[in-house]
């Protein structure tokens, strides 16, 4: 008796499915954060996806959710940030494939000659071949006051340490790294403007005079119309200066999603419903703020599937790291045990 209701609970058991989250298709120089696929393992990954036959578009699990009719282990793809190796690097594959995916733009580096505050941080911090032997500055009520010992000149048993760091489950190695952490720590929560002088406080103490990195280039409004061409592709907001939405206040958090969702429906044409909030970072503000400005559905990077009882506007996804196929597949696999 207990068998057959076990098997008539596992025979009803909610279906579920996976959001699969990447930042960059290339080959970067460091990847702190794990953003970085490289276009191999890109391609190995898009081979194991079309053997699987269950990816499907963003938008279709979203009405599949709202109509409580998710497809079971259907699986969709999306991309953050709106960097230009997306154009030049996974529209290509994603295309030869026939697989669809969601790219979310952060509409205000569209067509400037600027990095995210992220990436000139790492070029400042870790390929100054010489840094002043002390840093001691003040960033949004965080003192930061370090010596920089034997790591002053950079050599080579540096830079590969510093280039093979992870900062989401490694502690810094070397103080370079603790700099570079203690500084993204005290520039994350700040406004655009105060990040941008901030950063040219530390270009200006490092004697900085690299120039910017192309790689680490946003697309172009061109690219972008030409990525919204094709129906295989959709485009999603992502604020425009890419704030962590809970530090402000309703109205700020309201006009980053309203004008980024406004801007992206002019230059492409296309609808923009859905959303992902950068760094993943909400609060019930937000999700007022992304009801109100008529999204249907939100993202963060909580690694949970989504199923019919999860809420619209904080839907999980999973982080792809640079795996090739086997790797990628039992990742895959994992995620779609978890409950
Ligand atoms: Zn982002």
């Amino acid at each position: 008796m207990n068998t057959g209701r076990f098997s008539f609970l596992s025979r009803f058991r909610s279906p579920k499915a996976l959001v699969l989250m990447y930042h960059r298709v290339g080959i970067p120089d460091t990847d702190i954060w794990e953003m970085t696929v490289t276009p191999e393992n890109f391609e190995q990954q898009l081979q194991a996806l079309k053997k699987t036959g269950n990816v499907i578009k963003l938008q279709e699990l979203i009405d599949g959710l709202k109509a409580k009719k998710l497809m079971n282990n259907s699986i969709a793809l999306t991309f953050d940030d709106g960097y230009a190796d997306n154009y030049e690097n996974a529209k290509q594959l994603l295309e030869m494939y026939q697989l669809p995916c969601t790219f979310f733009i952060s509409s205000g580096l569209i067509n400037k000659d600027e990095e995210f505050w992220w990436d000139e941080l790492a070029s400042i911090i870790f390929k100054s071949k010489v840094l002043p032997v002390t840093i001691s500055i003040t960033i949004n009520h965080t003192f930061i006051n370090m010596h920089l010992k034997d790591e002053v000149a950079l050599d080579e048993r540096q830079i590969a340490i510093n280039a093979s760091w992870k900062a989401c489950t490694d502690p810094p190695p070397t103080l370079r790294c603790e700099l570079y952490l203690k500084l993204w720590e005290a520039l994350k929560p700040l406004p655009y403007t105060e990040q941008r002088k901030e950063l040219s406080k530390i270009r200006a103490w490092a004697n900085h005079t690299l120039p910017r990195a192309p790689k680490n280039k946003c697309m172009s409004a061109i690219q972008l119309q030409d990525l919204a061409r094709n129906e295989l592709f959709d485009i999603g907001a992502h604020t425009v200066t890419h704030p962590s939405l809970k530090c402000y206040n309703y109205k700020i958090q309201q006009s980053e999603l309203r004008d980024n969702k406004e801007f992206l429906n002019r230059l492409t044409g296309r609808p923009i419903n859905l959303l992902t909030y950068p760094y993943g970072n909400y609060n019930t503000e937000t999700i007022k703020a992304t009801e109100e400005a008529g999204f249907d559905a939100a993202f963060t990077t909580e690694e949970i599937p989504v199923r019919h009882h999860s809420q619209l506007y904080s839907l999980g996804r999973f982080q792809v790291l640079n795996l090739p196929r086997p790797g990628f597949e039992r990742a895959i696999h994992y995620w779609q045990q978890l409950k």
